[in-house]
């Protein structure tokens, strides 16, 4: 099952994702968290991507696509996998027509307001990369990961600066995405404005009325 996800920063893919990939035995793939990882290790790659992170603009082409065209070479990827955060230029899009075949496009979406409170609000786990919130997923101790320990922070791309800005990228950048999916007749639309504990059974049964049978 070669899935692509696509919504808003914030929208809760990467909870989305996590919940697909437990249930199906396929890796949840996100170029951003591959780029923020290099990043922290500070490899070549994530010395060259740095500055476009940092200013919430995209990372150019040439790079982006050599990173997908590798991880997806990978043995754990045999059974599917779940893309995050890519394509975002239709040049990644038609080079991912050339690696792969994609099943579906399931795209997110909800009211601004709600992708602005669930942003502003959200942490991640420095160790682990685990994600919550400060009002709707609290951890157990503030601060403090559940699941690793690790501490838990914003993301620098997570301020209400970049934020303004990362949604205005958003749009600008993934209109033609959706439309070049939708022309293809494998977009869903997935409404995403309520509790993940709503949205992920909502995912699930549509995977399933596709035909995917679940490992568990
Ligand atoms: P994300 O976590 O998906 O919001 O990605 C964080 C940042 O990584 C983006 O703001 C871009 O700078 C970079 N990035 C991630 N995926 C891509 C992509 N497919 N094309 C270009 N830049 C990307």
């Amino acid at each position: 099952m070669r899935l692509i996800f696509i919504g808003p920063p914030g929208i809760g893919k990467g909870t989305y994702a996590t919940a697909v990939s437990e249930r199906y035995g396929i890796p949840h793939i996100s170029t951003g968290d591959i780029f923020r990882e290099e990043v922290k290790r500070g490899s070549e790659l994530g010395r060259k991507v740095k500055k476009y992170l940092e200013a919430g603009e995209l990372v150019p082409d040439e790079i982006v696509i050599e990173v997908v065209r590798e991880r997806l070479k990978k043995e754990d990827c045999r059974k599917g996998f779940i893309l995050d955060g890519y394509p975002r230029t239709l040049r990644q899009a038609e080079e991912l027509d050339k690696m792969t075949s994609i099943d579906l496009v399931l795209n997110f979406h909800a009211p601004d307001e709600v992708i602005i409170e669930r942003l502003g609000g959200r942490r991640i786990c420095v160790k682990c990369g685990a994600i919550y919130h400060v009002k709707f997923m609290p951890p157990k101790k503030p601060g403090i990961c559940d699941k690793c320990g690790g501490k838990i922070i914003q993301r620098k791309d997570d301020t209400p600066e970049v934020i303004k800005h990362r949604l205005e990228v958003y749009r600008r950048v993934f209109t033609p995405i959706i439309n070049y999916y939708k022309e293809k007749g494998i977009l869903l639309d997935v409404y995403a404005g309520e509790p993940a504990n709503i949205v992920i059974p909502r995912i699930l049964k549509l995977l399933e009325e596709h035909g995917f049978k679940p490992e568990k």
